[in-house]
């Protein structure tokens, strides 16, 4: 009797640990599924390509913000500015 008491027991030891398992494959799963966040993009004046603002090189040229795809692109039209 005791046997079968230890055998519930370790049964329903693994249960839990398996429900629990489980439960954190689904819950990442669905944080894998959702949207990521919607990414403000902004236009190279240069190349006008759009860029994520977050990766974008940033440059103030008379209190307006300019956004490049690359520090190539800032040389670029500032030379261009210039002339
Ligand atoms: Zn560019």
């Amino acid at each position: 009797m005791a046997r079968f008491i230890l055998f519930a027991l370790l049964l329903l030891f693994f249960y839990t640990i398996l429900y629990y398992l489980i439960k954190d494959m689904v819950v990442r799963r669905k944080k894998l599924g959702r949207e990521p966040e919607p990414e403000e993009l902004v236009q190279d004046p240069y190349c006008q390509t759009y860029i994520p603002k977050r990766t974008a090189v940033r440059k103030r040229v008379k209190g307006g913000n300019y956004y490049f795809c690359s520090k190539e692109c800032l040389r670029k039209f500032l030379e261009e500015k210039k002339s």
